[in-house]
């Protein structure tokens, strides 16, 4: 298996709601912008899914505000075309006058990431030279080090600093979340819900609902910012980047961790993360929902998991407990808004995270799959699956809303 980018790759802090269909897109219009300095005016043409949902996603939005508002075209292809590079392609087209002067296809691949068409993937190197958790655990084993000690090893010391940052936006974006109220933008009239599930005090009693209530009002804090165009940490993406800060928010708030603590467990997580993108996909468009929120539930389950004290062995099962059962997810987001599910989605799978962690310390010693393979599960499961449930908004829920909302 190939070697592994840093986790600065992986986590990046961009404005919501899509990774793929903002972040992606806006980062190749900079990139265009740069080699078309003296261009007029553009074109962009969006196949596939940034066609099929780039208007509820701010596709559109986020091309024009970085390329020019009144020298932008925005073209819609949603024709099902079979040889297309990836289901998130973009063909950028400068213009001087009548004449075409540039132009680049883009593939917005998942997490923000971005990969040109007839050049190599990306300008940063592989730091990590293992590329499948087998490889790790090996190489872990055989140094006798642990997994966070690997990432510093592979990383350099100045990777838990970036880390710290991480948290912090992480932390702020929460925070932001559960002070805000309102409408949702999108015209889908989702009102927020994060402060109201925080405040809501009847179940009080019961302490184990209110640790869970927290746990939910974390992750739709951060969701719901997502979803109103908040700046957010990709974890692995976008949309479902209320999982992991939810779960450590109230790890460090029930245990009064540290920053360093958690630094270590966005540093486990990030390993699980960056493996699911190199072997198979973040991308929703690519593999459905399983790829998003299923990673984001591995990551952190494998974050708790440090934080608990759980070995390597039991980190890896409590990450791939965590993957398991979100296999065959789809992405089908009404009126292609990263809404419904999307936020809800967030808390379910955040305490699917922490149940998927205890049962792995619970079991231990029992496991039969390894968390490469139900990696590679979840690849083969996604690219089998119907097209109208990779982010086409064609599928699922969002095609009976819509037949629902016209009355037939
Ligand atoms: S359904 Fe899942 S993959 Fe699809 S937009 Fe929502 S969070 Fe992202």
């Amino acid at each position: 298996m190939s070697a592994m980018k840093s986790l600065r790759d992986l986590y990046k802090i961009g404005k919501g709601p899509s990774s793929s269909h903002t972040i992606g897109p806006e980062r190749a219009a900079l990139k265009f912008l740069e080699r078309a300095p003296e261009a007029d005016r553009f074109t962009v043409i969006l196949y596939g899914s940034l066609s099929k949902t780039g208007v509820g996603h701010g596709t559109d939005r986020v091309l024009k505000e970085t390329l020019g508002e009144n020298r932008t075209e925005i073209v819609f292809n949603s024709e099902d075309l079979a040889d297309l590079p990836h289901p998130n392609t973009m063909d950028f087209i400068a213009y001087q006058g009548e004449t075409e002067i540039q132009r680049m296809r883009v593939m917005s691949v998942g997490g923000g990431d971005i990969v040109i068409e007839g050049e190599p993937a990306d300008e940063n190197a592989d730091v990590y030279p293992e590329g499948s958790f087998a490889e790790i655990t090996q190489f872990c084993r055989w140094r006798y080090i642990t997994l966070p000690e690997y990432v510093e090893l592979n990383e350099g010391p100045e990777i838990w600093d970036f880390l710290k940052t991480i948290w912090n936006t992480m932390r702020k974006e929460i925070q932001d979340g559960l002070a805000a109220t309102g409408i949702l933008p999108g015209g889908l009239n989702v009102s927020r819900k994060a402060k109201l599930l925080y405040e809501r005090t009847h179940l009080l009693d019961i302490p184990q609902v209110r640790e869970l209530q927290l746990v939910c009002a974390y992750a739709f804090a951060a969701a719901e910012q997502n979803a109103a165009n908040g700046t957010v940490v990709t974890a692995p993406t976008c949309g479902s980047c209320g999982v992991l800060p939810a779960v450590l928010l109230y790890m460090q708030n029930k245990y009064s961790l540290s920053d360093d603590k958690i630094a270590r467990a966005l540093g486990v997580a990030g390993i699980f993360g960056n493996l699911i993108k190199h072997n198979a996909s973040i991308s929703g468009a690519e593999c459905g929902c399983q790829a998003e929120i299923g990673a984001a539930c591995s990551m952190a389950a494998a974050a708790m998991g440090e934080l608990t004290g759980l070995t390597i062995d039991e980190q890896e099962y409590a990450a791939e407990i965590a993957m398991e059962h979100h296999l065959g997810l789809t992405c089908d987001p009404i009126c292609g808004l990263v809404q419904i599910p999307c936020i809800e989605r967030n808390a379910v799978a955040a305490k699917r995270a922490i149940d998927a962690s205890n049962l792995a310390h619970m079991l231990v010693g029992t496991r039969t799959i390894s968390f490469d393979m139900v990696v590679r599960t979840m690849y083969e499961t996604g690219v089998n699956m119907s097209r109208a449930f990779r982010e086409t908004s064609e599928g699922g829920l969002a095609r009976l809303y819509s037949r629902r909302s016209i009355g037939s």
